[in-house]
This record gives structure tokens, C-alpha cells and sequence, in this order.
């Protein structure tokens, strides 16, 4: 999962791309408004955290652009304490949530979760596949019986495959989705990774290699 936080104030963007990156999500940080809508609008993320109040584009005015320009990625509104009304606009203006600061980081990682989950009529928070399943709230992984520790980037990866079982996804945008902007990534890491996510794993092989395509994760 890969998130954009557009945030001014950096100490709170900092943190906030700190705490998350704990939880294994990829975060780039944006400091100005016309950045962080250059960077929403071309690249793939997964969430966009967006402050109201920023310099150069707002927030309100990032989200109506984005909306108009049918990029739906999901978008946590931060605003000040009590403007009830930015609130309000924010969420007419196209944001799915938001937050008012200062708000504890357990509050933004509910919601974070919340807004990250798989599109609706999945099952709670396991994902699973066969006999694997990885629980998103406490990070267990299983197969079978057996739990498997994964570091955090192999944890995000598989995390990735199990939101798109049975789909061919390509290294491009298993690269969008797992690593953040500024990470050094080749399309030689994400085989590496697998590497050692199929070494965890073990057998029966739940990844498949698709010559020339990328990856899959099969089964029911
Ligand atoms: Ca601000």
C-alpha cells in the first residue's frame, strides 16, 4: 500500500510518514500544494492524506481537481481544530474522511485502515488464499498453522498480492504500489523480494511467474 501525505507543516508530514512506514506502508511526502497534485494525479497510490491549508494549491481545491479529472483515490482530509465548514466542503469537495488535528496517530491509522481495505463484500481483515492468510491488524502471517515472520517490505509485498489474488500484476506496478519515490527500486529488487517471499512461504508454490508479465498469486 502506498500512501501520499500532503502536508505543510513538517514535522506532522514527518511523523506521520514515520509512523505509517511502521505499519509497512510506502509514504512520499509532499510539502506544497502543487506538488502534492502533480504527484496525486501521476502517480498510483493507494490513499492520499491532504492538509486543507497548504501553500500554493489547497486541499479542497487538490481534491476537486483530482475528482474532476476522475482520479478516485481515497482522501483523508486533516484540517484545524473547530472549521467545522472545511468539514464540511471537504467532504462535498470529494474526500471520503477526515481528521482533525491534533489527532493521536492510533485515530489516523483507523482511519488509514479503513479507507485501505479491500472494496466491500470482502471478509474482514484476513486476507487469504488456500491456506495462506495474513492478518492486516496484528501483521500474523500463516500457512496452514504455521506463522511465518516477514520483514516489513516482504510483508507489504505479499500484502499486495493477496489484494489482487488470481490477477497478473506486473513489476511497474508492484514497484507503485509497494515502494515509496524515493527508494532506489529496479525491476531485478521486486524479483529478489519474491525470492524470499516464495523461500517463507515454501510449498506448494502460491506464486506463479508469468514469463514476461510479472506475478501472480493462485488459487481459491
Ligand atoms: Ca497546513
Amino acid at each position: 500500500m502506498r500512501i501520499l501525505v500532503v502536508e505543510d507543516e513538517h514535522k506532522i508530514a514527518n511523523s506521520i510518514k514515520k509512523g505509517l512506514e511502521l505499519e509497512s506502508f510506502a509514504v512520499d511526502v509532499s510539502f506544497t500544494g502543487s506538488e502534492g497534485f502533480d504527484l496525486a494525479s501521476s502517480e498510483e497510490y493507494d490513499l492520499i492524506i491532504l492538509d486543507i491549508m497548504l501553500p500554493g494549491l489547497s486541499g479542497l481545491e487538490i481534491c476537486k481537481k483530482l475528482r474532476k479529472e476522475n482520479i478516485h483515490t481515497p482522501i483523508l482530509m486533516l484540517t484545524a481544530r473547530g472549521q467545522v465548514s472545511d468539514k464540511v466542503e471537504g467532504l462535498n469537495s470529494g474526500a471520503d474522511d477526515y481528521l482533525t488535528k491534533p489527532f493521536a496517530f492510533e485515530e489516523l491509522l483507523a482511519r488509514v485502515r479503513a479507507l485501505t481495505r479491500r472494496p466491500k463484500g470482502s471478509v474482514g481483515q484476513v486476507l487469504s488464499i488456500e491456506n495462506l492468510s495474513l492478518n492486516t491488524l496484528n501483521f500474523e502471517v500463516k500457512r496452514g498453522k504455521k506463522q511465518i515472520m516477514l520483514s516489513s517490505k516482504e510483508y507489504a509485498l505479499l500484502e499486495y498480492l493477496l489484494r489482487h489474488p488470481n490477477q497478473v500484476l506486473s513489476k511497474d506496478q508492484i514497484i507503485n504500489h509497494v515502494w515509496d519515490y524515493e527508494s532506489d527500486v529496479l525491476p531485478n529488487t521486486v524479483e529478489v523480494y519474491i525470492g524470499y517471499l516464495r523461500g517463507k512461504l515454501g510449498k506448494p508454490e502460491i506464486i506463479k511467474t508469468v514469463r514476461g508479465f510479472g506475478y501472480k498469486l493462485e488459487g481459491k
